[in-house]
């Protein structure tokens, strides 16, 4: 079976392993496939994702889907910093997992290929790379218009918002934007023998949990001991530590001179209250471009459809709120209602929820509906052409399918040669 490796890295690890195995079909016929692995290090977690496409077809009619994903237990990548042999470690874990899930010759052959990979390498990193916010954001696009077959096609496309938890980006195509006011916010793609302009931004430290490191910071930084924070439901309380809060490169520079070891932090559950916390973390004044999203940063006006996914996907679920036919003073009402329901209840009511992301859910919703309505300057009208998705025919959507169509040229720039119709 031949195996090629290619290690390189997204603030986040990226490990794509190539694997063509055959596999019996019902029909007697030998259906080879090709399997690629995709390792995703985010800031807050780590997935593996195998990929499956029949081997004949690559770019051709068959389409590439995701068999299988698991979640590798344990924090994000960077918690492995001062140990990076428990990476691999945790990872190991992972593909044992997926090893006893799956039974069918081809899968084993599949975790086979990959465990012998992954355990003959050191997994120490060597010729990893991180992955550009440009591209992170321009492969999620990719993988959105391509499960959804239309760059084959050549349709409009749909623009991709991803929210992880250290960053967050946004691409679309616009009518309005040739790359000349602002290159670095430029991707060009030749796709199925069409041209794409891609307009794409990352804004590192605005994915859901720096987020929320930059409002508690700009609550807490005159070192207070105690802060009531609208952004958790009334009668949520907890003590937070000053230096594990500043521990992070999106905040570290604020931190108070003179601060006590740790502070009191408890909700007060109001949504306009927390909104203008919120808004608080953007910069909105400064803009030498025509026109900007936030901090600065050029962007064209939104146009089309978008698939909004990742971490927006887990928290408009969560809230009830991915109906984007609801008018927008709805949502606002609903998640109002939400951010002022009691710490106790909401505990009552979700059980089976961690208590992390559960408390977090009135500032993520509030911050969603900010990042869109104010940050990217989505309308009532625009809102509604906003697919909150978590799947898009079985794959999940995220940059991770689209980084690996990319890098095994699945996706030719030319189309296929259209057969010849026979003669009548
Ligand atoms: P990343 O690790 O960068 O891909 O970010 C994923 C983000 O999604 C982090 O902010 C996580 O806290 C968040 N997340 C994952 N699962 C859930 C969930 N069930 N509810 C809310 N947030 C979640």
């Amino acid at each position: 079976t031949p195996v090629t490796i290619i290690i390189t890295v997204i603030g986040v690890i990226v490990i794509v392993a190539l694997v063509t195995v055959a596999v019996l079909q019902n029909k007697p016929l030998l259906q080879k496939y090709k399997y690629g692995i995709v390792l995703d290090a985010g800031s807050s977690h780590t997935a593996l994702y195998i990929y499956k496409w029949p081997a004949e077809k690559d770019n051709n009619t068959g389409r590439a889907e995701q068999t299988h994903v698991c979640k590798v237990k344990g924090g994000g990548i960077s918690s492995y910093a001062a140990d990076p042999s428990k990476a691999g470690e945790s990872l190991r874990a992972c593909i044992g997992d997926a090893e006893r899930m799956e039974n069918s010759t081809a899968s084993d052959r599949v975790f086979q290929a990959v465990k012998e990979t992954l355990e003959s390498s050191p997994f120490s990193y060597q010729g990893a790379r991180i992955l550009s916010g440009q591209e992170e954001g321009a492969f999620g696009w990719v993988t959105v218009n391509y499960l959804d077959d239309r760059l084959k096609q050549g349709l409009e496309t749909t623009g991709a918002l991803d929210l992880g938890g250290a960053s967050t980006q946004i691409s679309f195509v616009s009518d309005n934007f040739d790359g000349s006011e602002s290159l670095m916010n430029s991707v060009t793609f030749r796709l199925y023998g069409n041209d794409y302009n891609l307009y794409t931004h990352s804004f590192l430290c605005y994915g859901k949990d720096q987020a929320q490191r930059l409002a508690l910071a700009h609550q807490t930084q005159s070192g207070l001991e105690k802060i009531l924070d609208p952004c958790f439901n009334p009668g949520y309380n907890r003590i937070q530590n000053y230096s594990v809060l500043y521990d992070s490169p999106c905040v570290s520079n604020r931190k108070p001179q003179t601060a006590p070891t740790s502070f009191q932090l408890t909700g007060t559950g109001n949504y306009r209250e927390c909104q203008k916390i919120v808004r608080s973390i953007f910069n909105f004044t400064t803009c030498k471009y025509s026109r900007c999203s936030f901090n600065g940063v050029f962007q064209p006006p939104v146009q089309g459809g978008f698939g909004a996914f990742s971490a927006y996907y887990f928290v408009m679920d969560f809230l009830n709120l991915t109906d984007t036919s609801m008018p927008l003073e709805t949502v606002k009402e609903k998640l109002t209602s939400y951010c002022s329901t009691p710490w106790d209840q909401i505990k009552q009511q979700h059980q089976r929820v961690k208590e992390k992301y559960l408390a977090e859910y009135c500032f993520s919703g509030t911050y969603i509906l900010t990042l869109l309505t104010e940050g990217y300057n989505f309308t009532s009208e625009s809102y509604s052409k906003i697919k909150f998705i978590k799947k898009i025919k079985g794959s999940d959507a995220g940059w991770t399918l689209g980084y690996m169509l990319n890098l095994t040229n699945m996706i030719p720039a030319e189309a296929p040669d259209t057969p010849l119709l026979p003669h009548a």
